[in-house]
C-alpha cells in the first residue's frame, strides 16, 4: 500500500507543485520581497525540493543509460518556469527588473529538450504569466501588456527553434564536408601507395565497403612507415629522416612521412625532377651529399644540414600506373628493374658524413616501406578476387533459386547487367520443335530462333518474341557450331547480324554471343552488346560464359519442372485437363461464382456406342476418335472454360458466367458438331454421335458433388431418350429431355 502511495507521489508531485504554483500566483498570494510571507517561502521551498528530485531521477536515469522521457523534460520544464516567475514576481510584480530571468528559462528549455517539449512549456509559461497578471488584478486592463508577454515568449521559443535548427544544419554540413575531404585525403594516400589504381573505383559492391577497406588499408601502411624511420633516426642519429613518394600520375613528390626536429620541412608538392630528391628519381640510385647542402630542397628556404642520403624505393613487381612512370625501360643502364615510387631521405645537422653501412641501413629501411605498402596492395587484390567469387556465387545461387523458365530468363539478364558493364542483353531461345541442336540440319522441320527477352537500350524496339530462322547471323551460328562469337580480335562489323535482318541492332561497338548450352544441347544464345569498343576484356568475357552455362542448366532444369507439372495435369491421349485437375479447377471456378455471385454451368458428356467403335475398327482408331472429339470440344469453348477428359470416353466441361440457356446452346453446338465431324482414323473416316447432361449453379445445385451428381443422371437420361441429344438437370428428380 504504502509503495503504491509512493510510487503515486512520485509520479504526481512535479506536476502538482508547478500547478500550486500557478494557483497561488492566480490568486495573488505571491507578494514582492519586501512583503513576502511564509506563503512564498513554502512555495519556494516545494519548487526547489521539486526540482532537486526531478534533477536526481534524471541523473538516474542518465547512469542507467536511459533517455529522458518527455514526461521528465515537461516536469523540469514546469518546475523551472514556475520557479523563474515567482522570483520575477517576488523581484517586483511585473514590472519586476528579474522578469527576464523566465524568457532566459525559456531560451534554456528550447535550446535543450526536444522540439515537444519546448511547444508544450511555451504553453506552460504564457499560462504561468497569466495567472501572475490575473493574481495581481492587472486584467483586464492590462490584457495589451499580458499578451505582448505572451508574444514574446512565443518568439523567443520560435526564434531560439530556428536559430538552432539553422545552427544544426549548418554544422552537419560542414561536417559531411569535412568527411568528405577526409575521404578524398584518404582516396589520394591510397593512390601513392598504388592501393587503388589511378582513376579506378574498385569493384567493391558496396561504396561504404571500399571506403572502410582504403581506410583501414592506408592506416596499416602509415603505421609501418612511421615505424621503419623510427628505426632510421634512432640508428643514423638523424636531424630528418622522411619519405618522399611519387604523385600517381609521376610529375611529383609528396612528404608523406618523417621523423624531424625541423619545422621548415616542405609540405606541399615538389617538382619531381628537382634537388636531390629529383637526382634519385632519375638516376635510380642512391645520393650522398655534404657539406653546404643546396640540394636538399625539401627545406624551406636554405636547407639546415650539412650531410645528406637519399635512396630510391624502386618496386621490383607492381605495375607503372602512369605513361610517365619512372621504369628500368625509360632510364636504360644496368640497374635494377622495376619502378620508383618515392626516395628515402635522411641528413644530419653536422659534419659527420654519411657511411657505407648507414646507406645499406637506410636501404633496408627502404625495403620495409615498400613491404608494407606491397603487402596491402596483395591484400587489396585477394579483397578484390574474394569480393568477385562473392558476387558470382550470389548471381549464380539466384539463378539456382529460379524454378520457372520465364524466371530464369529474367534473372540470367539482370545478373549479366549486375556484372559486366553491358548496354544490350538478349536471350534467344531454339525453338521447342527442333530444340535438338545435334540433329543435322535436314532432320525433321528446319530450325527457328526465337528472342525471348531482351534487356538495355534496344529493349524498347519490339524485339521480345520475334522469331527467326537458322540463317547465317550470329545467334544461329552461335547455335551451330555451340562456341562463342565473335572469336577474340575478331574485327566487329558496322551492321553485325545478330538476329536476322529485320530486328538490327545500331550503335554497337563491342558484342559477344555465348551459347546457351546443357550437356550436348545448345538452347539458345546469350548476347551481350556494348557501346563502347573494348568493353568485354577477357575477364568479362568469363564471367558472361559463367553466367550463360548456369544459365543453361537452370533453363533446362525449369523446362523439365515444367514438364513434369504439364504431364501431372494434362491427359496424355487428348491433351485436355486430366481428371485431378478438372476437380480443382472446378473447386476453384465455383469459388469464384460463389463469391462474385454469377451462374457457372457444367456439362458432362459421353461418346454414344464407343464400344462398338473399338470392336469393329480397333483400339487405335478409337483413340484417334477420341482426340477429334477432344479437339471439338476444346474449339467450341471459350479461354475461360475448363475442358476436360472426365473418364475413357467421357468428357466434362466447367463453363464460368454460363447460366442454363447459354449451357444449353452450347451443348447443341457441340452435339451437332459431333455428329456432323467424320474422325479419320486407320480404320477409315469413322462418324460418331455425343450424348450430354447439364447442371447449372446455383439454380440446379449449390455444391460440386451435387452438380456433377445431377449431371450424370440428366447425362443418363439423354441416353435412354435415344442418344444424341441433351439433357437439362432438373433440382428435383423431374428431368426433361430434348433434342
Ligand atoms: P453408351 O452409348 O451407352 O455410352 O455406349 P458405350 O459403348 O459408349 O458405353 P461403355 O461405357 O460401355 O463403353 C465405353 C467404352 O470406351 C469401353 C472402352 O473400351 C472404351 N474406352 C474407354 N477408354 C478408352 C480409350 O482410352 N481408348 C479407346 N480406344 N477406348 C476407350
Ligand atoms: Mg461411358
Ligand atoms: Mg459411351
Amino acid at each position: 500500500m504504502s509503495a503504491r502511495l509512493s510510487h503515486w507521489l512520485r509520479l504526481l508531485w512535479p506536476g502538482a507543485a508547478a500547478a500550486a504554483a500557478a494557483l497561488l500566483f492566480a490568486l495573488g498570494r505571491v507578494h514582492t520581497f519586501a512583503a513576502c510571507g511564509w506563503t512564498e517561502v513554502a512555495l519556494l521551498g516545494g519548487l526547489l525540493a521539486s526540482l532537486g528530485a526531478v534533477g536526481v531521477r534524471r541523473v538516474r536515469r542518465g547512469w542507467q543509460d536511459l533517455a529522458p522521457r518527455l514526461r521528465d523534460d515537461l516536469e523540469l520544464g514546469a518546475l523551472l518556469l514556475a520557479l523563474a516567475e515567482c522570483v520575477a514576481l517576488l523581484g517586483g510584480g511585473l514590472e519586476s527588473p528579474l522578469y527576464p530571468s523566465v524568457y532566459l528559462v525559456m531560451a534554456f528549455l528550447v535550446a535543450f529538450l526536444r522540439p515537444a517539449a519546448g511547444a508544450l512549456l511555451t504553453l506552460v509559461a504564457i499560462g504561468l504569466d497569466l495567472c501572475a497578471f490575473d493574481g495581481l488584478g492587472a486584467l483586464p486592463r492590462a490584457w495589451p501588456q499580458a499578451m505582448a508577454h505572451a508574444g514574446f515568449l512565443a518568439l523567443f521559443a520560435l526564434l531560439y527553434q530556428l536559430v538552432l535548427a539553422a545552427q544544426v544544419a549548418a554544422s552537419r554540413r560542414a561536417e559531411g564536408k569535412a568527411v568528405a575531404r577526409r575521404l578524398r585525403q584518404l582516396e589520394e594516400r591510397a593512390r601513392e601507395y598504388r592501393l587503388i589504381a589511378a582513376g579506378s573505383e574498385g569493384t567493391d559492391a558496396s561504396p561504404e565497403g571500399r571506403e572502410r577497406w582504403v581506410a583501414a588499408a592506408v592506416r596499416e601502411v602509415e603505421q609501418a612507415v612511421g615505424s621503419a624511420l623510427e628505426v632510421a633516426e634512432c640508428a643514423l642519429g638523424t636531424h630528418t629522416c622522411a619519405v618522399f613518394l611519387l604523385s600517381s600520375d609521376d610529375r611529383e613528390l609528396r612528404l608523406h612521412d618523417c621523423r624531424s626536429r625541423s619545422e621548415r620541412l616542405r609540405r606541399e608538392p615538389l617538382p619531381a625532377g628537382e634537388g636531390i630528391l629529383g637526382g634519385v628519381v632519375r638516376r635510380r640510385t642512391s645520393v650522398r651529399l655534404s657539406g653546404s647542402v643546396k640540394a636538399a630542397t625539401y627545406y624551406e628556404g636554405a636547407a639546415p644540414v650539412r650531410s645528406v642520403i637519399a635512396v630510391p624505393l624502386i618496386e621490383r613487381r607492381g605495375s607503372r600506373s602512369s605513361a610517365s612512370g619512372v621504369s628500368s625501360a625509360s632510364s636504360g643502364g644496368g640497374e635494377a628493374p622495376g619502378f620508383v615510387r618515392g626516395v628515402l631521405v635522411a641528413d644530419r645537422i653536422d659534419d659527420r658524413p654519411f657511411a657505407d653501412e648507414d646507406e645499406r641501413l637506410l636501404q633496408a629501411v627502404g625495403r620495409e616501406v615498400l613491404r608494407a605498402m606491397e603487402i596491402e596492395r596483395v591484400m587489396g587484390t585477394i579483397k578484390q578476387a574474394r569480393d568477385e567469387k562473392d558476387r558470382i556465387f550470389r548471381a549464380l545461387e539466384e539463378l539456382n533459386r529460379a524454378s520457372k523458365p520465364e524466371e530464369v530468363l529474367e534473372t540470367t539478364l539482370e545478373i549479366c547487367r549486375s556484372l559486366v558493364a553491358i548496354d544490350f542483353g538478349a536471350l534467344t531461345l531454339v525453338e521447342e520443335a527442333a530444340a535438338d541442336a545435334t540433329a543435322a540440319p535436314g532432320d525433321g522441320a528446319p530450325r527457328r530462333h526465337r528472342i525471348a527477352k531482351v534487356t538495355g537500350v534496344n529493349a524498347g524496339q519490339a524485339l521480345t518474341g520475334h522469331a527467326f530462322p537458322d540463317n547465317g547471323g550470329l545467334c544461329a551460328n552461335v547455335v551451330r557450331y555451340g562456341t562463342p562469337l565473335p572469336g577474340a580480335g575478331a574485327r566487329l562489323g558496322d551492321r553485325p547480324l545478330v538476329f536476322d535482318e529485320e530486328s538490327q541492332l545500331r550503335g554497337i561497338q563491342a558484342l559477344k554471343i555465348l551459347p546457351l548450352r546443357s550437356g550436348d544441347r545448345v538452347l539458345g544464345t546469350l548476347v551481350a552488346a556494348s557501346r563502347h569498343r573494348g568493353a568485354f576484356d577477357d575477364e568479362a568475357v568469363r564471367l558472361l560464359e559463367v553466367v550463360a552455362l548456369q544459365a543453361a542448366q537452370s533453363l533446362q532444369r525449369a523446362k523439365l519442372f515444367a514438364e513434369v507439372e504439364r504431364m501431372a495435369t494434362t491427359d496424355g491421349l487428348t491433351g485436355l485437363v486430366n481428371h485431378r485437375r478438372f476437380q480443382s479447377l472446378f473447386d476453384e471456378r465455383l469459388a469464384l461464382a460463389r463469391r462474385y455471385q454469377k451462374p457457372l454451368s457444367f456439362i458432362l458428356c459421353d461418346i454414344d456406342h464407343f464400344k462398338s467403335v473399338n470392336d469393329g475398327h480397333g483400339h487405335p482408331a478409337g483413340d484417334a476418335v477420341l482426340r477429334g472429339v477432344a479437339k471439338l470440344l476444346a474449339g467450341e469453348a471459350r479461354e475461360t472454360d475448363v475442358v476436360a477428359r472426365y473418364g475413357g470416353e467421357e468428357f466434362a466441361l466447367v463453363l464460368p458466367e454460363t447460366d442454363s440457356a447459354a449451357a444449353r446452346s452450347l451443348a447443341e453446338r457441340i452435339r451437332v458438331a459431333v455428329e456432323g465431324a467424320s474422325f479419320q482414323t486407320d480404320g477409315g473416316n469413322l462418324r460418331v454421335t455425343l450424348s450430354l447432361g447439364i447442371a447449372t449453379f446455383p439454380e440446379t445445385a449449390q455444391q460440386k458433388q451435387g452438380l456433377i451428381d445431377l449431371a450424370d443422371q440428366a447425362l443418363y437420361a439423354s441416353k435412354h431418350g435415344g442418344r444424341n441429344r441433351w439433357t437439362l438437370a432438373q433440382p428435383k428428380p423431374a428431368l426433361r429431355a430434348a433434342k
